[in-house]
C-alpha cells in the first residue's frame, strides 16, 4: 500500500539535496508518494507568505512531512518558520541522533547517541520573555509542566524500547532550578519505573557536558528539556563531525517533520556540491516512524557503505571531489 507525506524541498541546497534523497528513496522502493508543498523564500515570492496554508493542510493531511531547510529573512519581523511549524503542529519531541560515519573528521569514532529534546516549553516560551519598562531588567521564565514532562521521557523510553536502546539518561539542573528542572527529575524518575528493561540514570546537564567530552560511549539516549537539549544536540553532532550528518526529527501526535539540522546554505547553493547525507538520514528516521525500519537500517548502511568504499563520490565537506548528485547515485546504487 502507497503512503503519501509532504515534500518541501526548500531555499538554497534545498531542492538539490531534496532531488538526491528523493531519488535513493525512489531506488529503495518503499512506495512512497510524494505530494510538492511550499514554504520559505520561494512561497514568500510567489504567494507573499512564508508558510502557506495549503502547506500547513497538507502536512496535517499526509501527517508526515520531509523537509529541506528554510531561510527565515532576517528583520523584517518574520518569525522563525520552523519555529511556527513547532508550534502549529504542537511537535513536543526534537530527537536528533548523532552518529560516526566512517571517513569523516572527528576525534570519536564510535558515537551512537540520540538526543530527545522537549521542544515546546521550558526557557524557550515566547510569552515568557518580558523586558521592563525602563529596559533595565530583562527576565525568561523556565515553563515546565508535568504533561509535557511527562510526555518528553515517555516518548524516550517508548522509542528506547522500539529502537532496542539499553540506557536513558535524563539530564537535568534540579540541584539549583530546583521547581522547574525539579519537576522534569521528578517526572523522569517516576516514568523509568515503567521501563525495568530499560537502564535509567540522571545527570546535571554541567556535569553532562564534560563526561559527552570525555567519555561519550557511555551514553545511548538522553531525554532533557528545551534549552539543554538545544545545547547538548549540537555538542553531540560536533562529535561526529559538524552538522552535514546530523538529521532532526520532530514529532507529535497528529504530525511529524523530519529535516536536516543545517540551514539553507547560500554560500553553496546552486553549486551542486552541498551534502545530501543530513537530509537523508532524516528520511532514514522517517522510513522507521511510519514503520519501514527494515529499509531505515538499509539507508544507513549504504550510506555508511559509500562513505568507506566509494570516497570519490562523496561530496567535498567530506573530502571527496564529488557532487550532490554522484553521492546520491552511489547510495541509491547500494540500498
Ligand atoms: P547553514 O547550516 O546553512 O550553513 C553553515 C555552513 O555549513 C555553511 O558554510 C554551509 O555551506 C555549510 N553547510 C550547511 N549544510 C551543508 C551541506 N548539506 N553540505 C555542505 N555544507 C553545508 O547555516 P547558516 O548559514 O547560519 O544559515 C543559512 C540560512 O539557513 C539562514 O536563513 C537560517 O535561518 C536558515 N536555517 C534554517 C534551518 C532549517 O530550516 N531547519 C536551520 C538552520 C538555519
Amino acid at each position: 500500500m502507497s503512503k503519501t507525506i509532504a515534500v518541501i524541498p526548500g531555499d538554497g541546497i534545498g531542492p538539490e539535496i531534496m532531488t538526491a534523497t528523493l531519488r535513493v528513496l525512489d531506488a529503495l522502493d518503499c512506495g512512497l508518494e510524494y505530494d510538492f508543498a511550499e514554504a520559505g523564500m520561494i512561497a514568500l515570492d510567489k504567494h507573499g507568505d512564508l508558510l502557506p496554508k495549503d502547506t500547513l493542510d497538507k502536512i496535517a493531511r499526509h501527517k508526515v512531512a520531509l523537509k529541506g531547510p528554510l531561510t527565515t529573512p532576517i528583520g523584517g519581523g518574520f518569525t522563525s518558520i520552523n519555529v511556527t511549524l513547532r508550534r502549529h503542529f504542537d511537535l513536543y519531541a526534537n530527537v536528533r541522533p548523532a552518529i560516526s560515519f566512517p571517513g569523516t573528521k572527528s576525534r570519536y569514532d564510535n558515537i551512537d547517541i540520540i538526543t530527545v529534546r522537549e521542544n515546546t516549553e521550558g526557557a524557550y516560551l515566547a510569552e515568557g520573555q518580558t523586558v521592563s519598562e525602563d529596559g533595565e531588567v530583562a527576565q525568561s521564565i523556565i515553563r515546565n509542566t508535568r504533561k509535557g514532562s511527562t510526555r518528553i521521557v515517555r516518548y524516550a523510553f517508548e522509542m528506547a524500547v522500539k529502537k532496542g536502546r539499553k540506557k536513558v539518561t535524563a539530564v537535568h539542573k534540579a540541584n539549583i532550578m530546583k521547581t522547574s528542572s525539579g519537576l522534569f527529575l521528578n517526572v523522569a524518575r517516576e516514568i523509568a519505573k515503567e521501563y525495568p528493561q530499560i537502564e535509567f540514570n540522571e545527570m546535571i546537564v554541567d556535569n553532562t557536558c564534560m563526561q559527552l567530552v570525555m567519555k561519550p560511549e557511555q551514553f545511548d539516549v538522553i531525554v532533557t528539556t528545551n534549552l539543554f537539549g538545544d545545547i547538548l544536540s549540537d555538542l553531540c553532532a560536533g562529535l561526529v563531525g559538524g552538522l552535514g550528518l546530523a538529521p532532526g526529527d520532530n514529532i507529535g501526535e497528529h504530525a511529524a517533520i523530519f529535516e536536516a539540522v543545517h540551514g539553507s546554505a547560500p554560500d553553496i547553493a546552486g553549486k551542486g556540491i552541498a551534502n545530501p547525507c543530513a537530509l537523508l538520514l532524516a528520511a532514514a528516521d522517517m522510513l522507521d516512524h511510519l514503520g519501514m525500519v527494515e529499509k531505515g537500517t538499509k539507508l544507513r548502511q549504504a550510506i555508511r557503505d559509500t562513505m568507506t568504499n566509494d570516497r570519490d563520490s562523496v561530496t567535498p565537506d567530506l573530502g571527496g571531489k564529488g557532487s550532490t548528485e554522484s553521492f546520491g547515485e552511489a547510495i541509491a546504487r547500494r540500498v
